[in-house]
Formats: structure tokens, sequence, C-alpha cells
């Protein structure tokens, strides 16, 4: 049996309905914002419960567009997790903001108890990361940047769909990202991201920023950028939102069967699931002992797990500049960058699937 990591071919193996709407719009011509994009952002505000969306470009964007918005820039300070996607961090330094990296909890998120320590008179906001579709104590969180007055900027690219005591990811903080990239929870057909916040002031701001400050076709207020999302995969996302339910459930049915077997073996650490958090399983992760051997082991038997990622942030070339951390001070995610495995929990997988990874793993660390 091989279980594929990879579900995008069966995710899009019946495009008509998707292209019955392509056709409309290649009629109407409707191919910068409109109608198509209205849609998509009422609807995608509609199911995770946000006054206002604005689509974008990616999800690299809708970050570096909610740190604009909240106007953080040069000689700022941002505190986020060092063990996160190369964007978060990327789009700090990309507006010109220094990036404080900490430590995660043994849920691989931002751990709250790292925050207060990492706060100088410099730092604006915080970017808690809802890392592999699970969801950081976002009350705790909250509490403490309330207390110190910062602003919450939510990395919610991998939460869509998920939910904390039944509110969304990317409904907590001022301004938050989501990300349409393939391979998280809602898939556009190539990049896709929303901004999304209840402050009605920004949401007019970035929605003339997203499209270079203009107030109509002969006048601009203030310098912006493009930033539009194609209406194209508006209309790709707006078919996937139908789907969004029966997506995370099916992922939640094989994560569950993956938990329950895991933590009866010897060598493997499932993470705690916290009472009211929904996750979307975006990245289905468990510490492993040996993890590399296993990674070949899995592998030889057609088990198509990976790693994210064998290096923090902190541990890249990339961050000898323009961030800081203290070296000392995350040992939980240099741990986790060595132990950790991600296996496939999609959609279109169930518990035969599930079991034969258990199975196997079972096998590993019983046989060898
Ligand atoms: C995917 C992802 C991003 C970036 O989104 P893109 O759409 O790929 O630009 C940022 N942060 C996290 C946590 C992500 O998973």
């Amino acid at each position: 049996m091989r279980v594929h990591y990879n579900y995008l071919p069966q995710e899009f193996r019946d495009i008509d309905p998707i292209i019955i709407d392509w056709r409309e719009l290649a009629a109407s011509s409707e191919f910068t914002l409109g109608r198509y994009v209205e849609a998509f952002e009422e609807k995608f505000a509609k199911a995770v419960g946000a006054k206002h969306c604005i689509a974008v470009n990616n999800g690299t964007d809708a970050l570096i567009l909610s740190l604009k918005a909240a106007d953080i820039g040069v000689g700022d300070e941002v505190i986020t997790v060092t063990n996160t996607f190369y964007a978060t961090v990327g789009a700090i330094v990309a507006v010109g903001a220094t990036p404080i990296l900490i430590d995660c909890d043994s849920r691989y998120q931002i751990d709250p108890s790292r925050i207060e320590d990492a706060i100088t008179p410099k730092t604006k906001a915080v970017i808690p990361v809802h890392w592999g579709g699970a969801s950081p104590e976002m009350d705790k969180i909250t509490a403490i940047c309330q207390s110190h007055n910062l602003i919450v900027i939510e990395d919610a690219c991998m939460g869509i769909g998920a939910s904390i005591n039944g509110k969304s990811p990317g409904t907590f903080g001022l301004v938050n990202a989501y990300s349409m990239h393939p391979l998280k929870s809602l898939n556009a057909m190539g990049d896709g991201g929303v901004v999304a916040t209840n402050n009605d002031e920004l949401a007019i701001w970035m929605r003339k920023y997203r499209n270079h400050g203009m107030v109509d076709r002969n006048h601009i207020e203030f310098w912006g950028v493009n930033l539009r999302m194609q209406p194209l995969q508006c209309i790709v996302l707006s078919h996937g939102l139908d789907r969004l339910q029966s997506t995370i459930e099916q992922r939640n049915r094989n994560a569950l069967i993956l938990d329950a077997g895991l933590s009866q073996i010897n060598g493997v650490t499932v993470p705690e699931r916290l009472n009211g958090y929904t996750e979307t399983f975006a990245l289905y992760m468990v510490l492993c002992e040996r993890r590399d051997q296993l990674i070949s082991y899995l592998h030889n038997n057609e088990i198509e797990a990976k790693i994210h990622y064998p290096l923090a942030l902190h541990q890249q070339e990339a961050a000898k500049s323009g961030c800081k951390f203290d070296p000392n001070a995350l040992p939980v995610a240099t741990y986790q960058a060595d132990h950790l495995i991600t296996l496939p929990v999609h959609q279109f997988l169930d518990e035969t699937h599930m079991n034969y990874m258990v199975e196997k793993i079972k096998a590993f660390y019983e046989h060898s």
C-alpha cells in the first residue's frame, strides 16, 4: 500500500464546476478585482467569522499587508516563534522590522510563557503562528499582549477550518493572514492569500494599498502596490470552501486513529490535543526517536512521511543577520527539529492507511 502525501490530483479530479464559472468569468472579462473577488471575500469572511476579508496574491503578501496596516516597520521589533515557515519571519524582515525568535511548547506552538522575557521598548507586535494547523493558546497570548500594549497579528496560514472554542484562527488579532497555497487546508490552483480584520479603517486602507493606493482610476491617495488575487483563483477557492468542512472532518478522523495507535508505541510522542481546539492537520506531526532511520524505513514501506522542518529558523543561514534570538533559549524547537516527522492524514486517506502506518511504525520500534 502506498500512502501518498500529495492529495492535489484527487482534490482537483473534477473541475467541471470550476470551468463552468471560469467560462462565465471569461465572458465578463472582470479579470482584476470585481465581482468574483468580492464574492469570494464575502464567502470567506462568513466562513471564518471576520468582518472584513481582503484577498491577495499569497499568504506571504497577506502577512506583509497585515504588518503594513499595523504600521510596523524600521526600528520595530516583532516577536514570533522559531519553528514556523520561512514567510512569517521573511515578512517581518520585508517591512524593515526585526524578528525576535522565541521557543515553542510541546504542541509545537509559540510558548506564551516566553513572550514577556522577549519584550523590549521597541517591541510593537507578536505574531502567533497556527503551526501545522493546530493553534497556540490564543487566550493567554492576547492577555499578555493587551497588558503590554502589543498588537497581535496572527499567522493563520495553516489554520483555515480550525477553531478554538468555536472561534476561527485569524479572528483574534488586529489584522491576520491566511494562505491558500496548494498544501494548506483550502487550496488555490496556484497561490492565494487573505487578510482578515474587524477594523473598518484598516480594511479600507488595505483595500487601497492592495490596488496602488487608488481611490478611482485617475487618483491615488498614497503609494500602494499591486497585491490583487486573481479572479480565476477566487472561483477555485469559492468552490473549495464548500468542501472545507468535510475535509477537516476526515483529517480529524484520520488523526484520531493515528493518535490512538501511535501513543501506544514506545519511541513516539503524540502532542496533547487541547479541549475545544479543532485542528486542520495541515501537518500531522509526532516526535520520534531515531527519526532519520524511521523516515527511511517508512519511505521503504511506501509511506510518504516528511519533516517540517529539519532546521528551526534560528538554525538557518539566513538567521545570521536580520533577526534576534538567544540560541540557548530555544531548546524545545531545536530538539523537535531533530525528532519531528509529518505523516499523511489528508482527506483522501482513511482508516486502512492510518492502521497501516501505525503497524509499520510499531514494527520499526519492535524489530529494529
Ligand atoms: C504557507 C505559510 C505561509 C506563506 O504562505 P504562502 O501562501 O506560501 O506565501 C506563511 N506562514 C505559514 C505558517 C505558512 O504555513
